[in-house]
This record gives structure tokens, C-alpha cells and sequence, in this order.
């Protein structure tokens, strides 16, 4: 499906330290995750339970990519997603484990829509929200599987001793790293869960990809996304009527305003009234590529713009941050559940993620499932994962 993996690679890592091996088997070698997003996490998950080793690279410091929780002191700010709601059935299998551990807990601040003309209705769904943020599903989901943070995976090939092996090579640790942990690291298999842009990027190392799989990722198209996170006094009244007591508002067809939440609703004993408020993909262009106090500049002009969408005074922070996603949301998909590479030419790899389906959790937990199983079926060395009908990812909590 790709490029042959022999063609000389644009950097080639040197001195890589071999492991002793346990004669010519490769089965005591972990199948390596890139990205500890949904999708890569519920596949080790997966593979983890059918007894497969894993090893989880992740290039930040924490879990969970785009279910992403910011601390500001004592609060926690969901960045990414904003509440928990089934999508599907495996969001809702997940959910139920994670309710049934205490991870999740519904949460009952009213959700409203608001359309152009200032009509209020609520939302129906059933939302449910992690008291320390939503990341909290992330961590849940690691548990105890082997994971390395601070590793960007730059460079993939195949072991120069065992062509059976991919060999992946990640940039240096940041210095807060607190070990020295070496940067290759040798797989019987290897899963891409990063977003495709970023798993483009990494192929690109193996060589030219071939038309079908450039195709692919050519298909695949992301919208941005600016998060705007803002603390407010006490003195401030966001509940002014008619929005007592809310908890999230969505801005229906509005160009530049996707939502707000009341970050401190989540949260028992939340110091201040805090809020998120995300952009649409129309409504973050302007400032994408923007850096410094340009981009910090964003920040209160969206608040005025969402003040001037409820009248509620929003632009009276006491502090306000922005955060940007350039690959925030997916608008086009590849429209494949996995995308396998090389075949059986290769060794095992697959890439996964919710740009594979489409947007959101449910398209990113499908994925991996679908990466998984097909691991797991090509190893063949354990006994397959469940088959979908049997399937139910709140078992692996
Ligand atoms: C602001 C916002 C709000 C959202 N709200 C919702 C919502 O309400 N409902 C919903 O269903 N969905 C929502 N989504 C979408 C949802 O967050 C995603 O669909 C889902 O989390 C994607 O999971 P993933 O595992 O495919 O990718 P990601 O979460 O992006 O995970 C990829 C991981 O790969 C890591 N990575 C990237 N490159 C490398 C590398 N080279 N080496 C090592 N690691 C790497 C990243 O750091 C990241 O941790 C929202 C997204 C955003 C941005």
C-alpha cells in the first residue's frame, strides 16, 4: 500500500543500543502506541487485555490529547471536549465503566441553545463531567500500562538487526524529564494514533507514500479551534437572569462562537466562577496564526463578542488565556475505520484516530477498537479481542 520501507530514510538514528533477545523471538517486544489520545489508549487497552505488551509514547506531559484538562490553582478547565455524552455505543459502554468506577458523574447545570434571534432551549442529552476534569478518563484508561511522556516520535524504520522490528526514534526528553529513558525504541508493531498531519509526517521518514495512501491523508481536513479560559470575581453575576444556574450555552449558527461552560459547575467547592469558550472553525481563523500578546489579544475580544451574545458580562474577567488548536476538530475523513500499511510486506502497522471516521470521541474509540483487532488478528499469537458483538470497553476498566 506504501512505498517500499527500504528506501534510504532522510536521517538514519545511529548507535542504537540492541536488547539481549530471547532467541530469534520478537514476542517479548511490545506492540508500540503513538499518542495517548482516545483512540490510542483504548487500543492498548484492547491489546493490554488480550495479552499483548504495549508501550505508549506520548509527546506531551499528560494523557488524553484533545480530552484535554488545564489546571489554573484549583480549578480544572476542560479545554477540548466539554462534557461526556453518548455518541454511540462504545462512548456509552465507556461511559457506564466509568461511571461505574466514579470517574464520570452526570452533570445536572442545564445545557441551553441559543440561536441568532436570542431563542433559549434546552439541551436533552445526558451529560456527565469528572469533578477534577475530564482527563480523568485518560488517566483512567492508562491505568497501569507502560507510558513514556515527553517522547515526539520523529523517525520510524526497521531494526537493522531484525527486519521483523520497527524502531521508532523520538526527539530528546525536555529537561523536566525526570529520567534519561533512551529515545529508540524497538516494536514487533506499531500503532500511529496521533492526528493525520502528524502521522504524515511521521510515514514521510519511511519514504515517498504510495498514491492510494497519500490519498488518504490528502482526503482528511481539520477546522481550527481557539479556547478562551477566563476566571471571574465573585462580584461578577453570571447567573444574571434568565441564565441562573447554567451550565453550558451552545450558540446555534453562529459563524464565530461554538460555546461557553461554567468550568466551576464541574467542580466541587470551585474558588470562582470560571468559564470555556470555544470558537467554530470560521471563528479561530483570524488569529491561527497568530503568537504572544497578538494571540493573548483574542482572548477578550471573543469574551465581548459572547457578552454581547447573552448579556451576561463575560468581558469582566479578572484573567483570561487562550489556547489554540490547529487541528482541532476533523471536517473531512479519511472514511476508513483503520488505515493498515504495507501489508503483510511489513511488519505490522496501522494508523489510527478519529480523522480515520470523523469527528469526536465515538469516531476515535471505533478507530482504535478497529486498529486493535486488527493487530491482534495479525499477530494472531493471542486470542483475538473480542468481535464487536461481544465487545464492551467498559469491561476494561
Ligand atoms: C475544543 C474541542 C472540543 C471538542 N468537543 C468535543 C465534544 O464535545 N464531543 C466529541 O465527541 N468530541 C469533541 N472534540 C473532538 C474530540 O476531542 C476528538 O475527536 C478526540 O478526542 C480525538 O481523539 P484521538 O485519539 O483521535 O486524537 P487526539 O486526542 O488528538 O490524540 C492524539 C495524541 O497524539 C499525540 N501525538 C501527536 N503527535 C505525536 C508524536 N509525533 N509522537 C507522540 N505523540 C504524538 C498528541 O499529543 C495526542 O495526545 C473536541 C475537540 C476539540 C479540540
Amino acid at each position: 500500500m506504501v512505498a517500499d520501507p527500504n528506501v534510504p530514510l532522510a536521517e538514519r538514528p545511529r548507535d542504537v543500543e540492541t536488547p539481549d533477545r530471547e532467541g530469534d523471538s520478537t514476542e517479548h517486544l511490545p506492540i508500540v502506541v503513538v499518542g495517548a489520545g482516545l483512540a490510542g489508549l483504548v487500543a492498548a487497552r484492547l491489546l493490554k487485555a488480550a495479552g499483548y505488551g504495549v508501550e505508549i509514547l506520548e509527546k506531551s506531559r499528560g494523557t488524553g490529547g484533545r480530552l484535554n484538562t488545564r489546571r489554573e490553582g484549583t480549578l480544572h478547565l476542560d479545554r477540548g471536549v466539554r462534557y461526556w455524552s453518548d455518541r454511540g455505543v462504545l462512548s456509552r459502554q465507556l461511559r457506564r465503566g466509568l461511571v461505574g468506577r466514579g470517574v464520570l458523574g452526570p452533570w445536572t447545570s442545564p445545557a441551553y441553545c441559543l440561536d441568532g434571534q436570542g431563542n433559549r432551549t434546552v439541551a436533552e442529552d445526558s451529560r456527565y463531567v469528572a469533578p477534577n476534569g475530564l482527563s480523568a478518563i485518560a488517566k483512567a484508561l492508562v491505568d497501569d500500562l507502560p507510558i513514556r511522556f515527553n517522547r515526539r516520535a520523529m523517525l520510524l524504520d526497521r531494526s537493522p538487526i531484525t527486519p521483523d522490528l520497527w524502531r521508532v526514534r523520538c526527539d530528546r526528553p525536555r529537561p523536566d524529564a525526570s529520567t534519561e529513558p533512551p529515545d529508540q525504541f524497538e516494536a514487533r508493531a506499531l500503532l500511529l494514533a496521533a492526528p493525520a498531519p502528524q502521522t504524515a509526517a511521521l510515514l514521510n521518514s519511511l519514504g515517498t507514500l504510495d498514491p492510494q495512501c497519500a490519498h488518504y491523508f490528502a482526503n482528511v481536513a481539520y477546522g481550527p479551534c481557539l479556547t478562551v479560559t477566563a476566571g471571574y470575581g465573585m462580584d461578577v453575576d453570571l447567573d444574571a437572569a434568565p441564565w441562573q444556574g447554567w451550565g453550558s450555552i451552545t450558540f446555534e449558527g453562529d459563524r464565530a462562537l461554538a460555546w461557553l461552560s461554567r468550568e466551576d459547575r464541574k467542580q466541587v467547592d470551585a474558588p470562582e466562577p470560571a468559564i470555556v469558550l470555544q470558537t467554530t472553525a470560521e471563528g479561530a481563523e483570524p488569529y491561527i496564526d497568530l503568537e504572544g500578546d497578538a494571540l493573548a489579544a483574542a482572548g477578550p475580544a471573543l469574551l465581548k463578542l459572547a457578552s454581547d451574545r447573552t448579556a451576561l458580562p463575560l468581558d469582566q474577567a479578572d484573567w483570561v488565556r487562550v489556547h489554540r488548536w490547529r487541528y482541532g476538530t476533523v471536517q473531512r475523513a479519511a472514511g476508513v475505520p483503520c488505515l493498515i500499511l504495507g501489508g503483510d510486506r511489513w511488519p505490522p502497522l496501522v494508523c489510527a484516530g478519529d480523522w480515520c471516521i470523523g469527528d469526536g470521541v465515538e469516531a476515535a474509540l471505533q478507530s482504535g477498537v478497529a486498529a486493535a483487532q486488527y493487530l491482534a488478528k495479525r499477530l494472531g499469537d493471542r486470542p483475538l479481542i473480542p468481535p464487536d458483538t461481544d465487545l464492551d470497553l467498559a469491561a476494561l476498566l
